[in-house]
C-alpha cells in the first residue's frame, strides 16, 4: 500500500517539474512511450552517459591552439621573444589575409616587401652591414613563423635572405659586401639564386653545364637555369657557372637588365605558386671579373651556401607542419558532427596526436640543429638529416591535417590545402630525400654511395 502512495507522490513531483506543452510538442516528433520503454532497460552506467550527453552543456574553456608542445619558446630570450611574436603578428594580419587569393593567382604581394624590411629581419645571422647579427636559432624560428602561415613567403625571404645575400656574405669581397648586404637587408633590391638547371638538378656538384669564359677582365655565360625563385624581377641573380678553363664551379652576380639574361615565369605550379620561379636562359651574357663571387673558387663553396640554407629549409617544413596542424586541431574543435565536436572523437583525436608526435620530434630535432650551427658545429650530414627529416614528416603531418577536414580539407579557404600543396615542393628543393639521405650515408658508414 506504501509503495503506491510512493509511485504517486514520485508521479506528482515528476508532472510539477515537466512542461506539459513541450511534452506534446516531442510526442509530436517521436514515440514517447517507445523511448521510455527503451530507457528502462538502460542499466545506471548507460544511463549516467546519456545524462551526460543530453544534459546542459557548460561553456568549457578549451586548452590554446599552440604546436609548441614541449615549450620550446621558453628557451629564448625575452628579447627572441619578443621578435617571434611580432613576426607572428605580421603574418596573421597582414599576409594571412591576402595569401589564398596570391595563390590562386599565382602572382607575388610586391606591396608585402615593404612592410616585411621593416621587420628588420633580413639576413638575420650576419654581423654587420646593416644586418641583425642575430643567432641561427632565431632565424629558424623566423622561418617557422613565416611557413606557419605561408611557406610561399618564407621561401621568397629565404631566397633573399640566406640563398642570395648568404652567397654574397660568406663568398663575396668585402666590396661586394658593402655593395649588396645593406640595401639587400632593407629589401630595397632583391635577389636570387642560379644553381639547378632543366637537365641537372641532384647532379648539380659535378654536373652544371652553364659555363663561363674569360675574356679580360669580362666573363661571358653561357646556359639555362631552371626553378629560380625569385629571378622574374630580382636586381642580382647569382649565378653558378662553370669556368671552361679550370673546369671550377665559380659565382657571378648577374645584374638585372643584362644583355643576354632573360628569365620567363614558371607556370602552373602546383605548389608554393606565390614564388616567381623562372627558367633562365643565358646566351654571351657578360659580366665584369669585379662581378665574379671573389671567395668562391669550387663547388665547396656553393656547397658552403647549402649547408646554411638546408637548415633553414629544414625549418620551414616544420612551420608548414605546425600550420597545418594548428589550423587542424581548430578545426576539430568547431566543427560538429552527430552533435558533437569531431575532435572529441578517439580516432579524430588519434590523427592530431600522431600529428604533434611528429612536429614535436620535428622541432626538436632543428632546434638541437641550430644550437650546431650556432656553436659552428654544423656538418652537411646534420643538416641534411634534419631536411630529410623534417621535409617528410611534414608530408605526413599536412595529411593527417587534410584528413581531419573532411571535404574543406581540400578548400583553399580552410588553409590546409594550401599547406599539403606546399609540403611538395619543401620536399624536393634544397636536396631531395635520396640525396641528403645519401649525404647521411655516406657520413655514418664511410661509404659514398653516389653515382
Ligand atoms: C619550388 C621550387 C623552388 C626552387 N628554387 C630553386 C632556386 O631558387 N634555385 C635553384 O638553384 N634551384 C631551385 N630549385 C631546384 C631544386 O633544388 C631541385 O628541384 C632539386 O635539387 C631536385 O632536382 P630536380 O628537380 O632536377 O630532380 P632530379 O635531380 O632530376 O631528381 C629526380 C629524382 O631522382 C632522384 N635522384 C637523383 N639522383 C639520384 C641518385 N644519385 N640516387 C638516387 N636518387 C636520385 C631524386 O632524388 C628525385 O627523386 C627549386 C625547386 C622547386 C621545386
Amino acid at each position: 500500500m506504501s509503495s503506491v502512495f510512493s509511485k504517486i507522490r514520485q508521479a506528482y513531483h515528476l508532472l510539477k517539474e515537466v512542461d506539459i506543452d513541450a511534452i506534446g510538442k516531442l510526442a509530436e516528433k517521436v514515440d514517447l512511450p517507445g523511448a521510455m520503454k527503451q530507457l528502462g532497460k538502460l542499466d545506471d552506467a548507460q544511463l549516467k552517459g546519456l545524462m551526460k550527453m543530453i544534459g546542459p552543456h557548460h561553456h568549457k574553456e578549451l586548452p590554446p591552439v599552440d604546436g609548441d608542445f614541449y615549450d620550446l619558446s621558453l628557451t629564448l630570450t625575452e628579447e627572441e621573444r619578443a621578435l617571434q611574436l611580432k613576426v607572428r603578428a605580421f603574418m596573421e594580419t597582414e599576409v594571412h589575409p591576402i595569401v589564398n587569393e596570391y595563390w590562386l593567382k599565382a602572382e607575388f604581394p610586391f606591396e608585402l616587401i615593404p612592410k616585411l624590411a621593416a621587420l628588420n629581419i633580413c639576413g638575420v645571422t650576419y654581423k654587420g652591414y646593416g644586418c641583425p647579427g642575430m643567432s641561427h636559432q632565431m632565424e629558424g624560428i623566423l622561418a617557422m613563423e613565416m611557413s606557419r602561415i605561408d611557406s610561399s613567403i618564407a621561401t621568397f625571404f629565404g631566397v633573399q635572405s640566406g640563398l642570395a645575400m648568404g652567397s654574397i656574405y660568406l663568398k663575396g669581397s668585402e666590396g661586394q659586401k658593402q655593395e649588396w648586404l645593406p640595401r639587400m637587408q632593407q629589401m630595397q633590391l632583391i635577389g636570387a639564386f642560379g644553381l639547378t638547371e632543366p637537365e641537372v638538378g641532384s647532379g648539380a656538384a659535378g654536373g652544371l653545364t652553364t659555363t663561363a669564359r674569360r675574356e679580360g677582365d669580362k666573363w661571358v655565360l653561357n646556359g639555362q637555369k631552371k626553378w629560380i625563385g625569385n629571378a622574374t624581377f630580382a636586381d642580382v641573380i647569382v649565378i653558378w657557372a662553370r669556368d671552361v678553363a679550370d673546369d671550377n664551379v665559380k659565382g657571378f652576380l648577374v645584374r638585372k637588365g643584362t644583355a643576354g639574361l632573360a628569365t620567363e615565369k614558371i607556370r602552373d605550379k602546383m605548389a608554393l605558386r606565390i614564388v616567381q620561379n623562372a627558367l633562365i636562359t643565358l646566351t654571351d651574357c657578360w659580366v665584369e671579373e669585379a662581378d665574379r663571387l671573389q671567395e668562391a673558387n669550387s663547388f665547396k663553396d656553393t656547397a658552403d651556401v647549402l649547408r646554411m640554407t638546408r637548415a633553414g629549409v629544414a625549418w620551414e617544413a616544420v612551420g608548414c607542419a605546425r600550420g597545418a596542424y594548428e589550423s587542424a586541431l581548430k578545426y576539430t574543435r568547431e566543427r560538429k558532427q552527430f552533435g558533437k565536436p569531431i575532435a572529441s572523437f578517439q580516432l579524430i583525436q588519434n590523427h592530431l596526436v600522431e600529428m604533434l608526435c611528429n612536429l614535436t620530434a620535428m622541432q626538436t630535432m632543428v632546434f638541437r640543429l641550430s644550437q650546431l650551427q650556432d656553436e659552428g658545429k654544423l656538418t652537411d650530414e646534420h643538416a641534411s638529416l634534419a631536411k630529410v627529416f623534417c621535409s617528410l614528416r611534414t608530408r605526413d603531418v599536412v595529411s593527417h591535417a587534410r584528413e581531419v577536414m573532411g571535404g574543406n580539407g581540400i578548400l583553399l579557404e580552410y588553409d590546409v590545402a594550401r599547406f599539403v600543396a606546399d609540403a611538395e615542393a619543401i620536399y624536393s628543393y634544397e636536396g631531395t630525400k635520396e640525396i641528403n639521405t645519401l649525404i647521411v650515408g655516406r657520413a655514418i658508414t664511410g661509404f659514398s654511395a653516389f653515382v
